[in-house]
Order: structure tokens, then C-alpha cells, then sequence
């Protein structure tokens, strides 16, 4: 379950501090130290997010980001020396996401990397499109109206909001911290990790008692000191857009 990123840097303290980084903040990660490894790497396993360092020996980050991006979905997080203004452009252009600009903090990094990967979580695929039944559970993103047994059920926004993230993936548990971000997700800006507060994890907690209230409590699940999940009971489940 763990995400994967791969570090194609040359630079043997770098990779292994923003390795170490990432790995203690939960990510599995691996690590080429050419450009060429890198994008047989890249290319051949897949990765949520590639952080590629532009100057590199074999082949350029660049190169390995324009190869990239035609195969794969994969994130792209450019490293850049100061001097490669030139390479950040070509870089994005291309289709890198973002870049950082060396020397930059591996607690900077880490955090760009954790705002690339939610906003990959939050674009399409984890947007309800159209009408979604879910059993008697039946969620129109159009008209943002829920109904139970086609009867038309009361939320409000943010509840609204909660529960399509949640019926975004059936049975994927997200944390509470994940459920914080979404909820107070807005294009281009980077929540830092420090804004969730012990509150904002207990209004999650408060959002989703309101909910159990008017569905009922068989859709949203509890993981104990984890999160929430939407689950789907046994009666068929039909998405129609
Ligand atoms: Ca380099």
C-alpha cells in the first residue's frame, strides 16, 4: 500500500538524505544514480512521483522527464541547480509538475512531494462523476444531492464533500489527515503538515458522526487510529454518469 518514488539523482548525499526522508515519512523508494537507470526505472516499474535531477550522468532529467511523461502518469518533481533556469522551463513544458531549486531542504522537498501526490489523488479519478448508487445510497455530484431509498437526505457541504471523497474509492481506507487536506483543498496552495491541527482531525470525526446520522451507519467505516473508508454492503452497486 505503500506509494513508491523514485530518486534519480547522482548526487550520493542528496539521494540518500531525501531516500532517508522519504522513507520515514512512510514512502518505499528507490534510487538510480544515472540518467540512465533512472529511466529504465522509470519507465519499468511504476512510481506515483519521479524525482529527477536535471544534471545527470547518461542522460539528462529532462530527457528522462519528455520520455516519461509520453508512457506513464507518473509525478515528475525536477531538481535544479540555481544556473539551469533554462532546464526548469523545458523541464515544465514538458510535463514536470514542479521542480525545486538546489540547495533546497529535504523537509521542502518532502513536502512538495506530498502536495504533487494529493493533488494527483484529487484529480479526476477520485471525483465522483454524475450519479453514483451505492446500494440504497445514491450521490448526484451534479446537483451535490444525496438521497437514501430515494429519499432526498439533508447535507451539508462539507459533508457532502467528505462522503464523495470517501465513495471516491470503495473500501480504501483514507486517514484522517488525508480527509483535513481534502477538505480544505484549494488549487495551488501547499498545506503544510503543521496546519492540521488536533482540531481539524476531530471535526473529521465530528463530519462523519453528522453523516451516520442521516445515511446510516453501515456505509462509513471506522479504522481504529487510522481513518475512514467507505464500504460498499453486499446490494449491487451501479455507477451511471
Ligand atoms: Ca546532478
Amino acid at each position: 500500500m505503500k506509494k513508491h518514488i523514485l530518486i534519480v539523482e547522482d548526487e550520493q548525499e542528496i539521494a540518500n538524505a531525501l531516500a532517508a526522508r522519504l522513507n520515514s515519512e512512510g514512502f518505499a523508494v528507490s534510487v538510480a544514480d544515472n540518467g540512465v537507470d533512472g529511466l529504465d526505472l522509470a519507465l519499468n516499474e511504476d512510481y506515483e512521483l519521479v524525482i529527477l535531477d536535471i544534471m545527470l550522468p547518461g542522460l539528462s532529467g529532462t530527457e528522462i522527464a519528455r520520455q516519461l511523461r509520453a508512457q506513464k502518469d507518473s509525478a515528475i518533481l525536477m531538481l535544479s541547480a540555481r544556473d539551469d533556469e533554462n532546464d526548469i522551463v523545458d523541464g515544465l513544458n514538458i510535463g514536470a509538475d514542479d521542480y525545486v531549486t538546489k540547495p533546497f531542504s529535504a523537509r521542502e522537498v518532502v513536502a512538495r512531494v506530498k502536495a504533487l501526490i494529493r493533488r494527483r489523488d484529487l484529480e479526476p479519478t477520485s471525483t465522483l462523476r454524475g450519479v453514483s448508487s451505492f446500494g440504497a445510497l445514491t450521490i448526484d455530484s451534479l446537483s451535490h444531492s444525496i438521497s437514501l431509498n430515494s429519499k432526498f437526505v439533508h447535507t451539508t457541504p462539507t459533508e457532502f464533500k467528505l462522503l464523495s471523497v470517501l465513495c471516491s474509492a470503495p473500501g480504501t481506507v483514507f486517514t484522517r489527515e488525508e480527509l483535513v487536506e481534502t477538505l480544505s483543498y484549494e488549487p495551488d496552495t501547499n498545506l503544510s503538515s503543521e496546519l492540521i491541527s488536533h482540531t481539524n482531525l476531530r471535526t473529521v470525526d465530528s463530519h462523519v458522526r453528522s453523516l451516520r446520522k442521516k445515511i446510516g451507519p453501515q456505509f462509513i467505516r471506522t479504522v481504529h487510529s487510522v481513518g475512514y473508508s467507505f464500504e460498499i454492503n453486499s446490494e449491487k452497486t451501479q455507477v451511471s454518469a
